[in-house]
Parts: C-alpha cells; sequence; structure tokens
C-alpha cells in the first residue's frame, strides 16, 4: 500500500486522516446515499461509499447491534479478490478454513446402512484464482467491513435501532428521495425520522421494504426449501470431519458438512425437504436435537458426540428474484431516472446449498458502490447507474438457474445399484457435476454481456485469457522499482478507480507511443476526463507490464506518464510499471501477444470491460467516453 503521498503521518496507515463532518451520531436531513441494512449486501456497498471522502452515505439497521453469529459461512475466492481490494485479504485467509477438497460419501454396497466415502476431490480448480475458497462466519465477514468504513475518513458507523418504514419517490430538489425510519429502541420506540437522499439502496434482506415501496416482488419457486443448520463443537470417529463433505445416506437423507474456521467449530446442513402449506409449521419448529439425531444417523457407523452447539436455525428459502434491482421503470411502464436500488436478498435469494447468497449480494454492493461513487462526485452521467439492474439481474437469474438444479442433485436419494428402477442420483455423477460447477461456487463464472460498459470482443485475441465481461484474473508480475513479485491484480484497490493494464509490445514502441499521445495530445482522452487539478490516475489509472526482465528496465528511461508526479509535494509514484515473472510469465499464462502487446480496460469491481490494441488511441476513447464526463483539461504533472 502506499501512504505519506501528502506528507508524513505517523502511526497506523490503514487509518484515513478524517474528514471535516466525519460521521456524527444524530442522522441528518439530507444524505447523498440512504443505505437499509446492514448485511453483507449493505456493508460491502457502505464499505465502498466510505471511499469516497466527499459523499455522504449513511447505513440504517433495525437490530441493535453488529450480527454476532449464524447465517452464511461459504466465502468464495472470487469474494477474496474483492476483499484483497479493500485490504481484507491477509486478515480474512489467516482466520477462515480453506476449504482444499471435497469428500463424497453414500451408502456402502455392502451394507446399505452404513456410509463410505467414494471419491475427494479438490474443491477448487487450480489456478482458477490465486485465492483459495475459505469458510468464516458471516458475522466477522461483516465485522471485517465495518472496519475498513471505520478507518475510512468519513469514520461510517452503521446507525442501529433504525428501521426503514416508507421510501417516497417524490422527485422534490436535490433530494429527491423522503425516507420514513421507525425507531426500534426501547427508550424511543416507534419514534419517527425523515431524512431525504439522493440514492436509496435496499439491502434489507429477503422481505425487503424498500422492494415493496418500488413495487418489485420476488418471483420464483412457490416453495421453499428448508435446511436445519447447526454449528457444533463434537467429537466423533468420522475421519472427514475436517473436509468439506457430502453425504448421501440410504435412507436418512443428505448431510453436508463445512468445517469452521478455528480448527474445531463444524457446521452441518441436515436437508429438511421442501416446505408447504401443510408442513411448514412442523419445519420450522424442528429442535436442534432432532438435527443432532438426523446427523448421528447419516453418519452410521461413525459416532457424533455433540457438545456444544453455537448457532442453530432452520434456514428456509426458495429461489426468486425480482424483474429489477431499480426503481427506473415506474409502475405505470414509463421511465425515470434511477434513484432506488435493491441489492443482495431483497432481490435474489438463493439456498444455502450452492454457497451463493452471502457472495452474490456482496457483488451486488460492489457493482453498485463505484457506480455511485462516480456519478455523485460528478465523473460521470446518471445513465450509469442504469446499468446496475442491467448487469446484476441477468447474473441473478443465471446463478438461480445453476442453484435449482444444484440444490436438486444434492437432494436427490442415491441410485441403489440393486433397485435402479427407483431412481435417484448416482453418486459418480454428482461428484462430476461438482468439479464442473466450480466455476459457478467459485465465484467467477460472471461475464457482462456486451453494453455499455463492456465492450465487444473485436479484439479479443490480443489477450485471450482476460475474458471481457468477466473478472480480471491475475497473476504474478515484478514490480519495477523494488523488484517485488507480487500479483497484478492486487494493484487494484477499491477506491473506484479504472485500470488500464499497457502490456507493451515487443519494441516497446506502441506502449510509448501511447504514453506520448495520452501525455501531450490536446484529445488526450486521460486529459478530458480527470477532473482539472486532480492527479493524472485519479480517474484512471494506468500501468505498464513490459517484457524484459526487471534488472534489465532502467527506471529513469520509463516514460514520464507511469513515473507520475503526485500529491502536494508532486513526489513521484514508482508503482506503475512491471515485468513478467520469469518463473511464471504473465503474456504466456494469460494468452498476450507478445508481438503487439494490448490494452486491457479494468473496472473498478475488477470485471475485464474491454481489450483494446495499444494504438487504439480512437476506440479507447470512445470507449470511455461512454462512462465519463468530459472535463475542463486538467493539470497532468
Ligand atoms: P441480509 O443478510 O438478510 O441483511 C439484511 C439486513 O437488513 C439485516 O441486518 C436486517 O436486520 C436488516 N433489515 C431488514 N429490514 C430492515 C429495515 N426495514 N430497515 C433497516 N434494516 C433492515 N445463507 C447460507 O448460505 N447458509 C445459511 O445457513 C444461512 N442461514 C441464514 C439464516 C438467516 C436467519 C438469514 C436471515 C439468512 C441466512 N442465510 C444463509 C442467507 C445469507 O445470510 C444471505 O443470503 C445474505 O446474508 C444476504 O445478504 P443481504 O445483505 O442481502 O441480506
Amino acid at each position: 500500500m502506499q501512504f505519506h503521498l501528502n506528507g508524513f503521518h505517523v502511526g497506523d496507515p490503514t487509518i484515513e486522516p478524517a474528514v471535516t463532518g466525519a460521521f456524527r451520531a444524530d442522522m441528518p436531513d439530507t444524505v447523498d446515499v440512504l443505505i437499509a441494512g446492514s448485511g453483507p449486501a449493505g456493508l460491502v456497498l457502505a464499505a465502498q461509499l466510505s471511499q469516497f471522502p466527499s459523499i455522504k452515505a449513511r447505513i440504517v439497521e433495525r437490530r441493535s447491534g453488529p450480527l454476532l453469529m449464524g447465517q452464511a459461512d461459504g466465502v468464495a475466492c472470487r469474494t477474496v479478490e474483492m476483499f484483497n481490494a479493500f485490504g481484507l485479504s491477509d486478515r480474512m485467509l489467516r482466520e477462515a478454513y480453506w476449504v482444499n477438497e471435497t469428500a463424497f460419501w453414500r451408502p456402502d454396497a455392502t451394507d446399505r446402512g452404513a456410509i463410505k466415502r467414494t471419491g475427494r476431490v479438490q474443491d477448487t480448480e487450480s489456478g482458477l484464482s490465486e485465492f483459495p475458497h475459505v469458510i468464516v462466519n458471516q458475522a466477522r465477514v461483516q465485522e471485517y467491513l465495518l472496519d475498513v468504513m471505520h478507518r475510512s475518513a468519513q469514520r461510517l458507523e452503521p446507525d442501529y435501532d433504525l428501521e426503514v418504514v416508507d421510501v417516497q419517490r417524490d422527485d422534490v430538489g436535490d433530494y429527491p428521495v423522503r425516507v420514513t425510519l421507525r425507531r426500534t429502541n426501547a427508550s424511543q420506540l416507534d419514534e419517527l425520522v425523515t431524512v431525504r437522499a439522493k440514492y436509496v439502496v435496499g439491502c434489507d434482506g429477503a422481505r425487503s421494504r424498500v422492494r415493496t415501496s418500488i413495487g418489485q416482488t420476488l418471483n420464483g419457486d412457490a416453495a421453499n426449501h428448508a435446511w436445519g443448520v447447526m454449528d457444533a463443537l463434537a467429537v466423533t470417529d468420522f475421519p472427514d470431519i475436517r473436509l468439506k463433505v457430502a453425504i448421501q445416506s440410504a435412507s436418512e437423507g443428505n448431510l453436508l458438512i463445512i468445517p469452521r474456521e478455528g480448527g474445531y467449530l463444524v457446521r452441518f446442513y441436515v436437508d429438511l425437504g421442501e416446505v408447504t402449506p401443510e408442513n411448514r409449521d412442523t419445519i420450522k419448529q424442528t429442535k436442534v436435537d432432532r438435527i443432532i439425531q438426523t446427523a448421528q444417523r447419516i453418519l452410521h457407523p461413525y459416532s457424533l458426540d455433540v457438545k456444544e452447539v453455537a448457532w442453530f436455525s432452520v434456514y428456509e428459502v426458495g429461489q426468486r428474484l425480482t424483474d429489477r434491482f431499480d426503481d427506473a421503470i415506474r409502475m405505470d411502464g414509463t421511465k425515470q431516472v434511477p434513484r432506488v436500488f435493491i441489492a443482495g436478498d431483497a432481490c435474489h435469494t438463493h439456498s444455502a446449498k450452492a454457497g451463493q447468497g452471502m457472495n452474490v449480494s456482496m457483488q451486488d454492493g460492489f457493482n453498485l458502490g463505484w457506480k455511485l461513487g462516480a456519478v455523485l462526485q460528478g465523473l460521470s452521467d446518471v445513465d450509469l447507474l442504469r446499468t446496475y439492474s442491467d448487469e446484476r439481474q441477468p447474473v441473478a437469474q443465471e446463478l438461480i438457474d445453476f442453484d435449482k438444479e444444484w440444490s436438486a442433485m444434492m437432494a436427490a436419494p442415491p441410485k441403489d445399484p440393486l433397485r435402479p428402477e427407483a431412481g435417484g442420483i448416482d453418486p459418480e455423477e454428482l461428484q462430476a457435476y461438482f468439479v464442473r460447477a466450480g466455476r459457478y461456487t467459485a465465484g467467477v463464472a460472471t461475464r457482462y454481456r456486451p453494453g455499455a460498459l463492456t465492450g465487444e470482443s473485436t479484439y479479443q485475441s490480443l489477450a485471450s485469457g482476460f475474458t471481457i465481461g468477466t473478472r480480471f484474473h491475475s497473476s504474478t508480475v515484478v514490480r519495477v522499482a523494488d523488484a517485488k513479485p507480487m500479483q497484478l491484480g492486487h494493484a487494484a484497490r477499491a477506491d473506484g478507480r479504472w485500470r488500464l493494464y499497457a502490456f507493451s509490445d515487443a519494441s516497446g514502441e506502441a506502449l510509448n507511443a501511447l504514453c506520448e499521445n495520452w501525455a501531450t495530445s490536446p484529445d488526450s482522452i486521460l486529459k478530458l476526463i480527470t477532473p482539472p487539478g486532480a492527479d493524472w490516475d485519479h480517474v484512471v489509472d494506468l500501468r505498464a507490464v513490459l517484457q524484459k526482465p526487471h534488472r534489465d528496465v532502467r527506471v529513469g528511461d520509463l516514460h514520464s506518464l507511469l513515473l507520475p508526479r503526485k500529491g502536494r509535494y508532486g513526489l513521484i509514484d514508482y508503482e506503475k510499471v512491471f515485468t513478467s515473472d520469469a518463473a511464471s510469465d504473465i503474456f504466456v499464462e494469460r494468452g498476450v501477444s507478445r508481438e503487439k502487446g494490448a490494452l486491457v480496460v479494468v473496472r473498478p469491481d475488477q470485471y475485464v470491460a474491454h481489450v483494446l490494441p495499444l494504438d487504439a488511441h480512437a476506440e479507447l476513447s470512445d470507449f470511455l467516453l461512454r462512462i465519463f464526463r468530459i472535463h475542463t483539461p486538467a493539470l497532468v504533472a
């Protein structure tokens, strides 16, 4: 990380100096963004908005304090990549359980009352991400995000004991949305507070009030599926208790075991089946003893002695989705600028089996956060906000389709070889599907279609491993100035900036011409979109990847655009230039043309927006002008 840019600071460099007007306990009359709900979606959004010192955001939560235990726990590789951009991945990796392998158990062919291991596979395909799939409790995940907010210049904190009861858009003045809040603490119970906002985001879970206020409904299967979920400390002789395990028993049902962080805790998911109006009450009243007994029967002949249950719930959810994630289309069908958004469980719900709920919800927050940041800082027009629903709704639909297939497989009984006519699923088939589905569960299957923020694949062959529309798949490089081996993707922080990774051509001439054009041309796109007085990398951060070994590069020979002078002292930023790592050449790893090089355009939420030739100045300008406003010529140092 970089710090001391504008003068030496003592103390923890991860704590930003507070801005004037940073968080105050009393709710102001007006805010830029009001977020309803401090679950994973709301907190990622709040953490992202807290990185923009000029934006006034508040996050209200009906609970009286932070979540302490329970709910989701699977953190996909893609989510860890996002956490890395918030500076949180080290902490998460240190604390979490790493899902390295998954085991599959089925009825023993010779004694169907007992179970037997039938397979053990690597959990995540090699090379899918530089990060593992990990397990850490949702409460801790949320705590990490609260910490980011707390350390930000805004010192943002949730306003607990405040519930959104009504959202009305009247389009009056600069703050066109009126939100009515109700206090939920005993001393002020039912007291109403009104706040006006430029934008409101409903991250208020599956029973979202904000969703209702914009006339959206969750559509999908009428039936919910229920699981008994238990976080337990137990003594067992089951040998795979520290692996993720899917068990299909012959007649006692299916069990999913998820080892938890800390070495001892284990989560058990017992399938309680479909919920119907007839059985809903009975299922809801399932006692923890029944979950324990079912788990014990499924694990036979192994023993399970539960010593303590830390958390237990009957988690009932259906796979449902709203048509839109914003209010851009009025209830009468006419269009308007979106002002109210919904994210996370408020607009899509998933089964717990594929571990999507928390992960997809956080990605919603990440997608919307930088867009609100760009619009509220005046860098982009409000139309940018339309892309949130356009992008995220189809992604949620795709994940729900996958989730349905996956959950049905996990819930099916195992095929009995002696009675094939009875149906069921072959455990080998289940295992093969698990491996195929790995990209979904790792969170890297998301691919945005060509549109306002995603280019066409005309030049994709110049960098075939950076697939346009998918997340930037990092690889190792060496930073030239200090010879630091690192992941190129880790140059990106969650700071709302775009990254342009310019992979050099063989001679370096095209890269040099690109830098020269941007530094000197009167219609340099960088000058046009950078606000006057800002550092030249304030909006778009150019990074170069050279082909020479790092010791053969003379720092003094680099183009001045790659050694920008920044901040109040005009200090030189030496962290813009990398070379390929001899042990793992990024040009080979990601299929980048050695002859022509490539320009890889990456969004603030780490998705590849475009791949272009280094000399495609006009195409790059056209593309960026779809996203950014033109400012008067910036002061380029
Ligand atoms: P949520 O995490 O639901 O957060 C919504 C937040 O909004 C909550 O803090 C809520 O208190 C607050 N809120 C609600 N209404 C208002 C309002 N009107 N005003 C202000 N605040 C409001 N997933 C799994 O994978 N495995 C599990 O075992 C599992 N168990 C779960 C158990 C429960 C009880 C719940 C609720 C969810 C569970 N989930 C589980 C789902 C997973 O937690 C969600 O998919 C994920 O948390 C979605 O994040 P979110 O931010 O969209 O919503």
